[in-house]
């Protein structure tokens, strides 16, 4: 292969192979823009040293002959004694790692040619000072020497001269500098530093490739989920000088402004200046538009260069340039970073402008971008004191006082109180404090908890698993690393969307784009109406692109509405366990505990009028749209009452004497009923077909409730879902009774009520049958958690919290499949399903509605394998909706 290209030879679609800075400059060079002469040395020679470490044999015959063509171009030789040519050795990876390699700068200079350097410049003490930074770096990157010395001797020479600043350093200070940097080379590197211009150019090259196994570099590439094995490439590059005097100068420009994206002059400039310059911020840049005075014909020119720029990437562009006595050259560019907001704005901008159509307008935003747009957020400048980080478990940013148990958070937020619900875990019960609360904090628990996934359905601000707090609830208190103690009603600030926690009330600003999508958005901030046009726009460019509808993960009416005005095209799955709390949780636990059938007909007597009043609600607040109600799925334990506080109860009654028949009784049935995997017990399609009754109860309630919403000449459509379904069999049995109690309402309303019998896909074995289950079922909808749950043995509620963080950070997975869908196994799973369920059925409907329906990447596999729609929680609705468009384009 050929390791090395010259900047003429490359381009920016080669980016694997030169890096980003590589390729861009490639780019610049073929565009005709003023780009110092240079060469790229491949990512493959990278790779290879890498591993055999040694350099492949051909690279140094390619950099020879590709510097002889640089020499004769420059018309001067690498470290010629009179003139020297110098050249920097860059690094450049094909994605960005700010800082995180080597660069080492004016390779080239030696105790000869720094006379030369110091001849053609006119100016002795910039030699001199190009030569001290040389071995500075050379020493640093190369030789390995700790930097700290280099930094205390330059220290150590202004104070001789009692000066502030390196500038006020003269040239004979800087001489004498460059002789003790080399001392401090030979004695700590044991070698002195090379006077050879080849081999120095040579050492770095090699340096620049070590550094892409740096141990900061690794870390960085852990982080960002970049691969280990792309390697870098090494960019040789002739050199410009910014600090040749006030003609001269260097600066960086956006295209746009990265923060709003508005057109503009953007940047900032620093007068006689390298690059390095600006970043120690020894001087003050100017802002860019201040160069017009300084070098019209420089500005004028670099003004030009960017609409070049702009029109050729058709993106906002980012720019590194370097004024030298008068001429400008062109250091860098790349496809700028920008804030989310700027990417929809720049997004719409581009459209208007004619230079990308609607398809390439959403491939320029995604999901997270939206998302972040939708949280409020605490104010990044504000001072706070963070003491402890779980799981980002539900974005958002709630402040308010520390509350241990839903009692306190129902009671002091009807006070007009702003609490934060601080649990071990939640539960069922908790249900009341976390819609009191304006966040849930728990320490234990993952992504899929209960407390996570009921406040991402709220909407509500979540951190969860955040191990290092001891939440004493017994106490009311709990104890952050270093002891400090948070007492009930002490303050706290919670930031779901990096699962930080702190002390003390952190400013919050609210979100335009959530006030636009709840209808609310009215003309205020210049701003956030602009950020909110171009939102509105780009939704409307995904919804006109998108194959996939999107459903809502909602259980009432309330949260159903929310998903309308959010652009729900219906209910996924409305949990008909979430409407047996609070106050009718004692009506299912009499029917569990239910010793006769009289005992057990009444509990659902009184259960039906309630469960028909919650589904006239729901299909009046979704009229005319699809509402998938899934019946009864709840680990049996949620329902009864805790194991422990009732032995308790039974043992203190017992030692005062006092009469505890129906405890004991409770006690008993509780212990009978008690499951040592409630996840796998006695769940879904089994308590239907345990029950007797139960199921047929709700499906009655579904039934009165449509004829009843018929009659008021609405548009109901329910259809109905059994959850955790195995085999064929049980569905059949489930059905065969729906279909016969459907058909008594039928008859006796005198309606058509046209209600679909569909089930869940949510255990391997249902999928791998689900050619046999079709035959029972008019739709499929995946529940991504329990299959997951199953397919990977991981228990849902405990791996997150406990070993998620070791297999992320060996990185056995990038993302817990608990977020993003496992494509390989579990997402395999899905497609195979989904096909076999369609060649049973052809007009089957399929859908998902676990928590991965609202999953960017997720949503788009869901594309790719035909599914009809998604279902996810009405705040992620917006992200759903956005990211099937994209995939659809
Ligand atoms: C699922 O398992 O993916 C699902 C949606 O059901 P639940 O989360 O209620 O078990
Ligand atoms: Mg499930």
């Amino acid at each position: 292969p050929k390791f090395v290209y010259d900047f003429t030879e490359g381009n920016k679609d080669l980016k694997d192979l030169l890096g980003g800075k590589g390729a861009n400059l490639a780019e610049m060079t073929n565009l005709g823009l003023p780009v110092p002469p240079g060469f790229t040395i491949t990512t493959e020679a990278c790779k290879t040293y890498l591993d055999s470490g040694e350099e492949p044999a051909a690279l140094r015959d390619e950099v020879s002959a590709h510097l002889d063509a640089l020499e004769a171009k420059m018309g001067k030789k690498l470290g010629q004694a009179d003139d020297p040519l110098l050249v920097s050795v860059r690094s450049g990876a094909k994605f960005s790692m700010p800082g995180m390699m080597d660069t080492v700068l004016n390779i080239g200079l030696s105790d000869k040619s720094v006379q030369g350097l110091a001849k053609q410049a006119g100016d002795d003490r910039f030699a001199w000072d190009s030569y001290r930074r040389l071995i500075q770096m050379f020493g640093k990157t190369v030789l390995g020497v700790d930097g700290d010395l280099f930094e205390e001797a330059l220290e150590a020479a202004k104070a001789a001269k009692k000066v502030a600043v390196d500038t006020e350093l003269e040239a004979a200070d800087l001489k004498k500098l460059v002789t003790k940097f080399k001392k401090i080379v030979k004695t700590e590197a044991g070698r002195d530093f090379p006077q050879d211009p080849r081999e120095q150019m040579d050492l770095a090259i090699k340096a620049v490739f070590d550094s892409w196994n740096g141990e900061r570099a690794k870390l960085y590439r852990r982080q960002e989920r970049i691969p280990h094995d792309l390697g870098t490439a090494v960019n040789v590059c002739s050199m410009v000088f910014g600090n040749l005097g006030p003609d001269s100068g260097t600066g960086v420009a956006f295209t746009r402004d990265p923060a709003s994206g508005h057109q503009g002059v953007y940047g900032d400039y620093l007068q006689n200046a390298q690059g390095e310059d600006v970043v120690a911020g020894i001087r003050n840049t100017v802002a860019l538009a201040e160069l017009e005075q300084i070098d019209k014909k420089s500005y004028d020119q670099l003004m030009q260069i960017m609409e070049t720029l702009e029109n050729h990437y058709l993106d906002l562009c980012d720019i590194e340039f370097t004024i030298e006595r008068g001429q400008l050259w062109m250091l860098q560019t790349r496809v700028g970073k920008r804030t989310a907001g700027a990417a929809f704005r720049i997004a719409t901008q581009l459209v208007d402008q004619g230079l990308i159509d609607e398809a390439e307008a959403l491939q320029r935003v995604n999901g997270a971008q939206l998302a972040q747009l939708m949280f409020p957020r605490f104010d990044e400048e504000a001072k706070v004191e963070k003491v402890g980080r779980g799981i980002a478990a539900s974005p958002g940013a709630a402040v308010g006082k520390a509350v241990f148990d839903s009692y306190t958070a129902v009671k002091w937020s009807r006070s007009g109180e702003k609490v934060i619900l601080v649990r071990r875990e939640t539960n069922p019960d908790d249900l009341d404090g976390m819609i009191a609360a304006e966040g849930i904090l728990t320490s234990r628990g993952g992504k899929t908890s209960h407390a996570a996934v009921v406040a991402r359905g709220m909407g509500k601000t979540c951190v969860c698993g955040a191990e290092e707090l001891e939440v004493d609830t017994k106490r009311r208190r709990m104890t952050v690393p270093g002891g400090h103690v948070v007492e009930e009603g002490d303050v706290i600030s919670i930031d779901g969307s990096s699962g930080k926690v702190y002390l003390g009330e952190v400013p919050v600003v609210p979100s335009p784009v959530v006030e636009y999508f709840e209808g609310r958005m009215h003309a205020g901030a210049e701003d956030a109406d602009e950020l909110v046009e171009a939102v509105h726009r780009i939704m409307a460019f995904a919804d006109r692109k998108r194959r996939l509808r999107v459903r809502a993960n909602a259980d009432n009416a309330e949260d159903a509405l929310r998903a309308r005005r959010f652009g729900a095209q219906g209910i996924g799955l409305c949990r008909t366990e979430h409407m047996f709390l609070g106050d009718r949780r004692e009506l299912v636990e009499r029917l569990i505990l239910a010793d006769t059938e009289d005992e057990r007909e009444e509990s659902l007597k009184a259960l039906l009028p309630l469960q028909k009043q919650d589904f006239v609600q729901l299909f009046e607040s979704m009229d005319g749209l699809p509402v998938t109600v899934r019946l009864l799925d709840p680990p049996l334990h949620e329902f009864l009452p805790d194991i422990t506080e009732l032995s308790v109860r039974v043992a203190l009654a017992e030692s005062r004497q006092e009469p505890h028949e129906n405890e004991l009784r409770l006690l008993q049935a509780v212990h009978r009923l008690h499951e040592q995997n409630p996840m796998l017990g006695l769940r879904g399609v089994r308590l239907g077909l345990a029950i007797p009754g139960l199921f047929t109860m709700q499906v009655r309630a579904i039934a009165e409730a449509a004829a009843e919403r018929k009659a008021a000449k609405g548009d109901p459509r329910a259809e109905i879902m059994i959850p955790l379904v195995g085999t064929v069999q049980e569905l059949e049995i489930v059905r065969e009774e729906a279909d016969q109690v459907i058909a008594e309402v039928e008859a006796a309303t005198g309606a058509k009520l046209k209600l679909s019998i569909g089930t869940m896909i949510e255990l391997p074995r249902a999928a791998l049958t689900a050619g046999q289950i079709a035959e029972a079922a008019e739709f499929f909808s995946f529940g991504t958690n329990d299959l997951t749950q199953t397919v990977w043995g991981f228990s849902r509620d405990d791996v997150e919290a406990s070993f998620f963080t070791a297999y992320l950070e060996k990185g056995i997975f990038g993302v817990s499949p608990f977020e993003t869908i496992d494509k390989d196994g579990v997402g395999s799973l899905v497609a195979a399903a989904a096909k076999a369920g369609r060649e049973t059925r052809p007009d089957l409907k399929l859908g998902v509605c676990g928590e991965h329906g609202g999953d960017p990447e997720s949503v788009h596999f869901f594309h790719e394998v035909g599914l009809d729609y998604v279902s996810c929680s009405p705040f992620r609705i917006p992200v759903a909706r956005l990211e099937a468009g994209r995939a659809a384009s």
